[in-house]
């Protein structure tokens, strides 16, 4: 009853932050301020919204997806952004405080759950919803536009920092953040911090063309609404099985309604991927175009990004390196990680623990962006998605990032194969796969824990007896891994369209 309650009030708040988010998705890319001007307007006739005109989805239906004032075509991404992030709201509620699925500590025996409950959980709670809503703006500018405003996984990033600080829950985080690598992670976190505000305060004395930047790809607010033949179809039909879901959700008692819920749920976000992403875009050709131009120098510009991290990951490997070897630093890092101004809360720890995440995660990114440019000779997986990743490690912690990460790489492959259907594009935006990969993560959090444990018990077992037989293994995949590159590359060049 409670929790049906709980769970259709998250649902609401869910609509109303998907609208806000609408405002975020236009405005942003297009160098508009979020807050001015205060109200919602029309981008044909530019005529200020009512209040009646922007209620999340129903003002869309009622006016059949037509400016009230101008008969303009409204986009169904509108309808489509409130819904989804109602739907994703209430997921991530209904797993984490019903079903109960996020993973406390790995033994030998299985994997123990988190009981979270209102209001002490609240600040977990409110951490998921803030990457909820920012993967979902982020999911949709990298689908329309191929890019991901820093700005917003950077309000994830620091929100889950500050929550998770705020969580009086410090068991969930202690073990973690006492350890070396944690401490390593801290060290880096600020000295990249550091690293970025020079860069920023360099772009700031040299001033640019502002027609050069980003804001150069974005197209003309007209341009939108082209193409989406089918689209409306597909949100009518997808908000009425997310409204379906929803229900299922706030009153499955049984376990197995529950799972088909949860199960619809993603099955309704990879559709809305796929067709989003299956429409042909002005920006495809282009963004296309300049990566084949830059291709002679990625290889360079990679080298230069590592030479850019490398301080940041020399830092860390030193800090790492004392808290790992010398007793007395060790002891003198958990004791900083374990103050406590009222005994239930760990604000140092907490804090300690997002950073890891954030930082483990964005290494994960970087090396993958690194180690595939280097292979291709073409920009690989963007360094938007490397501050999403950043954002889901602080936000969720690092093992919901990292399993995530590589939930999203068959997410994002079935996802762009479905969509070649429908449009011819070698560019595969990796905003939607990733947001998948972490709630799908958060849904089997228990088994892929396990698994996890499980592996790494059988291969710290194996190294201990037989040695060999793990430096087989890491050498078969350094064999794999060229096979492998000269395979995508084949594949690379049947799916490419050609001139
Ligand atoms: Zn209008």
């Amino acid at each position: 009853m409670t929790t049906g309650l709980v769970g259709s009030f998250v649902y609401l708040v869910g609509l109303c932050v998907g609208s806000f988010l609408n405002v975020v998705i236009y405005r942003l890319p297009r160098g508009l301020s979020v807050a001015e001007p205060r109200w919602s307007f029309c981008p044909c006739c530019r005529a200020t919204l009512r209040w009646y005109d922007n209620i999340p989805v129903v003002s869309w239906v009622l006016l059949r997806g037509r400016c009230r004032y101008c008969g303009c075509a409204v986009s169904p991404q509108y309808p489509l952004v409130e819904a989804l992030t109602g739907l994703g709201f209430v997921l991530v509620y209904h797993l984490l405080f019903v079903a109960q699925t996020r993973v406390l500590a790995v033994s030998g025996t299985g994997a123990v759950r988190l009981a979270p409950v209102l209001p002490t959980d609240a600040p977990l709670l409110l951490a998921w919803l803030i990457l909820v809503a920012v993967l979902v703006a982020c999911s949709a500018m990298d689908l329309v536009l191929y890019l991901v405003d820093t700005r917003v996984t950077d309000f994830a990033m620091v929100a889950g920092i500050v929550l998770c600080a705020a969580w009086p829950r410090p068991a969930f985080f202690r073990a973690a953040a006492g350890s070396p690598l944690a401490a390593g992670a801290a060290v880096a976190f600020v000295l990249s911090a550091w690293m970025l505000y020079r860069a920023w305060r360099r772009e700031q004395r040299t001033p640019t063309d502002p027609a050069d930047d980003d804001a150069g790809a974005v197209p003309s607010a007209s341009s939108s609404g082209a193409g989406a033949g089918f689209a409306p179809v597909a949100v009518v039909v997808g908000g009425l099985v997310a409204l379906a879901v929803w229900l299922l959700l706030a009153n499955a008692r049984p376990a197995g309604t529950a799972s088909a819920g949860v199960g619809t749920t993603f099955l309704v976000f990879f559709v809305a991927m796929v067709l989003t992403g299956g429409q042909t875009r002005a920006v495809d050709d282009d963004l296309h175009a300049t990566i084949e131009a830059e291709a002679p120098e990625s290889r360079r510009e990679a080298l230069r990004e590592l030479a850019w991290l490398l301080p940041a990951l020399l830092g860390g490997g030193v800090a790492y390196a004392l808290v790992a070897t010398v007793p007395a630093v060790e002891s003198g890092w958990r004791t900083v990680v374990a103050w406590s101004p009222t005994g239930s809360f760990e604000p140092i720890g907490g804090a300690v623990y997002a950073i890891y995440g954030a930082i483990l995660a964005a290494a994960a990114g970087w090396a993958i962006r690194i180690l595939f440019t280097l292979a291709f000779g073409r920009e690989a997986f963007g360094v938007g998605d490397i501050y999403i990743l950043a954002a889901a490690g602080a936000a969720a912690g690092p093992d919901i990032a990292l399993i995530g990460f590589l939930f999203s790489i068959p997410v994002a492959l079935a996802g762009w194969g479905l969509s070649l259907l429908l449009k011819r594009s070698a560019m595969i935006p990796f905003g939607p796969p990733l947001a998948l990969g972490f709630l799908l993560t958060l849904w089997l959090n228990t088994a892929a824990a396990e698994t996890l444990h499980a592996y790494a018990t059988d291969v710290a077992s194996a190294w201990e007896r037989q040695p060999q037989i793990v430096l087989m293994g890491v050498g078969l995949l350094i064999v794999a891994l060229p096979i492998a590159v000269l395979m995508a590359n084949l594949v690379r060049r049947l799916v490419e369209p050609r001139e």
